[in-house]
C-alpha cells in the first residue's frame, strides 16, 4: 500500500527562518524517500523567474502522528541549477565542520525552551480575559491548573518524539506561565540538530490541533518575564576525561564572544540582559553552578573533575546547525586532537584544578 512522507525543510524567512513541510505519497515499493523540489519564490528562497529548489532527504523517521508506515523526512535545500547548498542551508556547513573535528568526539545536549501563545498573540499562560498573571515563582516545574498551562500538548508531543525515535531526554514547565522545555541529546552535532528540528516541527503540528501557537521568540513577553533559550551543553572526549579541557573550552569561547552571540538567534540582546538567569550578551563569564554566567559548569562536573559545560546563551529561536558548528570550531580548534595529545606524552593537563573560574552560585 502507498504511504505518506512529510518532507520538512527550513525556509528563508527573516530574521528567523520558519519550518515548512509538504506531503509526498510514496508507492509501496519505494524504500528510500527520493529527492523532491518546491517553489522557492514562496518561501523567501528564490525569485519567481528561477524558483526551483531541491529537497534532499538527510534524516527520516516514523511519523508518530499518521502512524503505520508513514514517515517524516527532514531535508536540506539545494539550488536546482548548480546543485550547491542553498544559502539558507546551514546544515551543509555544520556537516563539514563536524567531519573535520570528528576525532574530538564532540557531543551536544540542547534544552529547547518555548512559549505557547494564543492566536491573538498573547501568551497562553496569561488570562484569556486580559491582564497579567501573578509574578514568576510558582510556575517552574509546577503542578495544578493555577500554575501550569498547556500540559496536554506537552504530553502528546513527548509521546510523539519517543514514537518517532528521537533522542528526547525530558521535559519541564518553565519560569514564565505557559513556557516549557524539552531536551534532546546527547549526540553529535548533526544528530542532535536533526532531532531538534523534527521535534520542533512535531510541537508546532500538535499544538496546531489545539489552536495554540508555539513561539520560539527570545523574549516573547516584555517586562519581568523570563525569555526563552536553548542552553547548549557540550563535551569533547578530552572534556569527558579531564577538567583542564573544560576550562580551556570556556576560555576559548570567551575569546570569540561576538562571533558566537551574533549567531545565536535574533533579538538576543533583549534576552541576555543580566537579569532573569542570564549574563549580559556582551560580557563573557563562566563559573561553576552559576546560572548568571554565559557558560555554566554543572556542580557535579566540578566535583567529578570531568564532564561537560553549558553554553546558556543560544536563544530558543537559534539555528542548532549554526550553534553546534560554532562551538565545535571554537572548542576543537583550541584543543589538541586526541592523536596529537597522545603523541605529546598523553594526559592533558595533569594539574589538579579546582578554584579557577569559580563564581558564587545564585541559586
Ligand atoms: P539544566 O536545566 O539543569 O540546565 P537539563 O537537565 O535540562 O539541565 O539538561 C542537561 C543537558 O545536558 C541534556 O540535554 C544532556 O544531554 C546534556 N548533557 C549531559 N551530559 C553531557 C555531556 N557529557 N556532553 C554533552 N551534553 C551533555
Ligand atoms: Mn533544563
Ligand atoms: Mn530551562
Ligand atoms: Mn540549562
Amino acid at each position: 500500500m502507498a504511504y505518506q512522507a512529510e518532507y520538512i525543510w527550513i525556509d528563508g524567512h527573516k530574521p528567523t527562518p520558519m519550518l515548512r513541510s509538504k506531503t509526498k505519497i510514496l508507492a509501496d515499493t519505494v524504500k528510500t524517500p527520493p529527492i523532491w523540489g518546491f517553489d522557492g519564490s514562496s518561501t523567501e528562497q528564490a525569485t519567481g523567474e528561477s524558483s526551483d529548489c531541491m529537497l534532499k532527504p538527510v534524516f527520516w523517521c516514523k511519523d508518530p502522528l499518521r502512524k503505520g508506515r508513514n514517515i517524516i523526512v527532514l531535508c536540506e535545500v539545494y539550488l536546482a541549477q548548480t546543485g550547491d547548498p542553498h544559502p539558507t542551508n546551514t546544515r551543509a556547513a555544520c556537516a563539514a565542520t563536524a567531519k573535520k573535528y570528528a576525532a574530538h568526539g564532540m557531543i551536544f545536549g540542547i534544552e529547547q525552551e518555548y512559549t505557547f501563545m494564543r492566536t491573538d498573540g498573547r501568551p497562553y499562560g496569561f488570562p484569556a480575559e486580559g491582564g497579567e498573571p501573578g509574578p514568576q515563582g510558582p510556575y517552574y516545574c509546577g503542578v495544578g491548573a493555577d500554575r501550569v498551562m498547556g500540559r496536554p500538548v506537552i504530553e502528546e508531543h513527548t509521546v510523539a518524539c519517543i514514537d518517532a525515535g528521537l533522542m528526547i531526554e525530558g521535559t519541564n514547565a518553565e519560569v514564565m506561565p505557559g513556557q516549557w522545555e524539552f531536551q534532546i541529546g546527547a549526540a553529535d552535532a548533526l544528530t542532535v540538530s536533526d532531532h531538534l528540528i523534527v521535534a520542533r516541527w512535531l510541537l508546532e503540528r500538535i499544538a496546531e490541533d489545539h489552536g495554540i501557537v508555539v513561539s520560539l521568540d527570545a523574549k516573547p513577553q516584555k517586562g519581568d518575564w523570563n525569555g526563552a533559550g536553548a542552553h547548549t551543553n557540550f563535551s569533547t572526549k578530552a572534556m569527558r576525561t579531564g577538567y583542564g579541557a573544560i576550562e580551556a573550552a570556556c576560555e576559548a569561547l570567551g575569546r570569540k564572544v561576538t562571533e558566537h552571540v551574533s549567531n545565536y538567534g535574533h533579538d538576543i540582546e533583549s534576552r541576555l540582559t543580566g537579569k532573569h538567569e542570564t549574563a549580559p550578551y556582551n560580557r563573557f563569564s563562566f563559573g561553576v553552578s552559576n546560572r548568571g554566567a554565559s557558560v555554566r559548569i554543572p556542580w557535579s562536573v566540578a566535583r567529578d573533575k570531568k564532564g561537560y559545560a553549558e553554553d546558556r546563551r543560544p536563544n530558543a529561536n537559534c539555528d542548532p546547525y549554526v550553534v553546534t558548528r560554532l562551538i565545535t570550531e571554537t572548542v576543537c580548534s583550541n584543543e589538541k586532537t586526541p592523536a596529537k595529545a597522545a603523541a605529546s606524552g598523553g594526559k592533558k593537563s595533569g594539574k589538579k584544578s579546582g578554584g579557577k573560574g569559580k563564581k558564587k552560585s545564585k541559586k
